[in-house]
């Protein structure tokens, strides 16, 4: 359908007219720039439901979760992101509220309370949506236990939900854990989107994950599939980093995104302004690498056959 290639050699006389790495960078920043402003997706079928997932913590899910939301949205995606997290941080991101007090994803999994309560729009885009998490979560894990049908709480709710709004993608964060608030995720899910980020421990603790998902697949949802993987972080000068991607990219070769998320400090000060960093600064590197990622992401199935 349509393809950025974010390997394009930029040409040596380039804008900036001279031939060094950093015109070079610049000039292929200004390339891949172009060649997304001239990107259409069209976005029909069924709901895509997303489970932004890795057990090992500060990979990279919370950024890739709400980076890709509002890349989807600001190429008019409908998304909604559920923050299944007690620490909050993709409420942060997309300015949503989220005090002790706030009706979140909370209430919708050990009140019943409907989904509709509690999602808020983001102020970075009308088709952006959140549902929030709150400090409450953090007591849901060992409350959930005793619950009803304590596996499919956020599946009912979201079925609920999506009976009368329409949505292209639902992108759900989850917690570093597999505890009970990821498995809600996986059973409402049905594709899961991995982060992984470029370092040496990367792979480590990724067949515990992949056996999860399998265990889910046989027990609770049959649905649920690795679709999606995401090398984020990376940093091009480092040798290190390259054999990771070659490493992940031989082992899940048609899961792995062409795109890479490269290791920015635009991404990272984002959050603190409230805001993704497609909306803090949308033409920095970070945010055309999400923003390709986003394209990557809508112009792929369901998967499936990945
Ligand atoms: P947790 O397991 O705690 O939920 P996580 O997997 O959601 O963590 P993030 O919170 O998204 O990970 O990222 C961890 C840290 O790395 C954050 O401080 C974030 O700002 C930073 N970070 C993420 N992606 C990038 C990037 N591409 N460049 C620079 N910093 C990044
Ligand atoms: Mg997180």
């Amino acid at each position: 359908m349509f393809h950025v290639k974010q390997s394009e050699q930029a040409s040596p006389n380039n804008d900036f007219g001279m031939d060094t790495p950093l015109a070079r960078e610049l000039a292929d920043l200004s390339s891949r720039r172009r060649a997304l402003e001239k990107v259409s997706v069209d976005f029909t079928g069924d709901t895509r439901v997303f489970t932004v997932s890795n057990q090992k913590g500060g990979v990279g899910k919370t950024t890739t979760a709400v980076n890709v939301a509002s890349a989807l949205a600001s190429l008019g995606a409908r998304v909604l992101v559920i923050d299944l997290d007690p620490q909050g941080n993709a409420s942060t991101a997309l300015g949503v509220p989220h005090s002790a007090e706030t009706p979140s994803i909370y209430d919708v999994l050990i009140n019943g309370r409907p989904l509709a309560d509690v999602v808020q729009q983001s102020p970075e885009h009308e088709n952006l949506h959140c549902a929030p998490s709150t400090i409450h979560l953090a007591g849901a894990e060992i409350e959930l236990v005793a619950q009803v049908a304590r596996e499919f709480r956020l599946r009912r709710a979201l079925e609920v939900y999506l009976a009368d709004h329409d949505l292209d993608y639902v992108i759900i964060d989850c917690p570093p854990s597999l505890g009970l608030l990821t498995i809600n995720a996986f059973t409402a899910a049905s594709e899961v989107f991995i982060p992984i980020q470029c370092e040496y421990y990367a792979l480590e603790g990724l067949s515990q994950l992949l056996g999860s998902i399998q265990m889910i697949q046989q027990h609770l949802n049959p649905e649920l599939h690795l679709s999606t993987i995401l090398l984020t972080m990376y940093d091009g000068r480092t040798r290190l980093a390259q054999q990771v991607a070659d490493e992940v990219r031989s082992h899940f070769p048609r899961q792995v995104l062409e795109t890479v998320i490269p290791r920015s400090v635009r991404v990272s000060e984002a959050p603190s302004f409230g805001q993704t960093v497609i909306a803090y600064d949308g033409s920095s590197a970070g945010a055309i690498a999400y923003r390709e990622a986003a394209v990557e992401i809508a112009s792929r199935t369901q998967g499936k056959e990945n």
